[in-house]
């Protein structure tokens, strides 16, 4: 992994959703590296329990649980089988998320174009899945008064970018929440539960592959050229450079860290272009 964090997460057990992707498989790893017993959750079953299979066989615990995170039944089931395996819930990560191209505006697919139905796909995955997976696994850290959420927005969500006309809603959405739920709980459930949310910079993975390279040759797209000109650090994220903050998140050393959304962007977020 490429880093050394020492963050003391024995005994605590982490859910993550869409624990099959790219970036949550990796937030996964390190936090079963850091001694958590970990649940991975995705639609793609055999994926999921592939990363809880490599886990086991470098790290310690963890299991794979195929879930959709837009089904309270099908997450309630997962939740039956954590508690029963791992015994409880400390940290969720709500990873389930991304955009679709269908619910993307290009050459070939005009605003109008775009279907009803595409748009609520890509709303309901980021900002529902992110509440009522919160709602699942928020009730046994309720239970227990203590607990860690952590969600993932994007740079979409500070000011949309062009072409992602639901994505950027969604994770506008997913933010706004982040701080809703942070307030919420502690008014009404407890003080020991913090609900923060990382919204990462560029990087390249399948969902924005597309966007940012050109398939046949790899050099970057005139999209992709604008993000890195808009990257002060004038580079991609790597996987590994959400880890630090989620770490931190998830561990006493950001105890006072609540309804928070930390950009991990190369400063994108903080530059105007001028
Ligand atoms: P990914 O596509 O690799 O992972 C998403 C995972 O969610 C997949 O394994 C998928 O099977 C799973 N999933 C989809 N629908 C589901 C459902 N209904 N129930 C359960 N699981 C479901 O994507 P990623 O790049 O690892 O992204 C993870 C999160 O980070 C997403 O919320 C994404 O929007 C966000 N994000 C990514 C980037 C980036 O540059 N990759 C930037 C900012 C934010």
């Amino acid at each position: 992994m490429g880093m050394d964090l020492q963050v003391d997460l024995r005994n605590k057990v982490a859910v993550l959703t869409g624990g099959a992707g790219v970036l949550c498989a990796g937030m996964a790893e390190a936090l079963a590296g850091s001694g958590a017993k970990v649940a991975v959750l995705d639609l793609r079953e055999e994926a999921a329990e592939k990363v809880a299979q490599e886990i086991r066989a470098t790290r310690g615990l963890a299991i794979g649980v195929g879930v959709d995170v837009l089904s309270k039944q099908s997450l309630e089931s997962a939740r039956s089988r954590i508690l029963l395996e791992l015994g409880t819930v400390d940290i969720l990560i709500n990873g389930a998320g991304g955009n679709m191209p269908q619910a993307t505006t290009s050459p070939e697919r005009s605003f109008f174009d775009l279907t009803a139905e595409d748009i609520r796909k890509v709303l309901e995955l980021n900002f529902m899945g992110t509440v009522l997976a919160t709602q699942v696994f928020g009730e046994v850290m309720v239970k227990k008064n203590k607990g860690v959420i952590i969600n993932i927005s994007s740079m979409a969500a500070y000011t949309p970018l062009t072409r992602t006309i639901a994505y950027s809603a969604a994770k506008a959405a997913v933010s706004n929440v982040t701080q809703w739920l942070a307030v919420h709980f502690n008014q009404e459930y407890s003080k020991e539960i913090r609900v923060n949310a990382i919204a990462p910079g560029f990087l390249i993975t399948d969902q924005n592959r597309y966007l940012l390279m050109d398939d046949a040759t790899g050099e970057a797209t005139p999209r992709g050229q604008a993000v890195l000109a808009a990257t002060p650090m004038g580079k991609y994220g790597r996987m590994e450079d959400l880890l630090g903050a989620v770490l931190f998140l998830c561990s006493e050393a950001s105890s006072f860290v609540n309804g928070a959304i930390i950009p991990l962007d190369g400063a994108f977020s903080a530059y105007s272009g001028v």
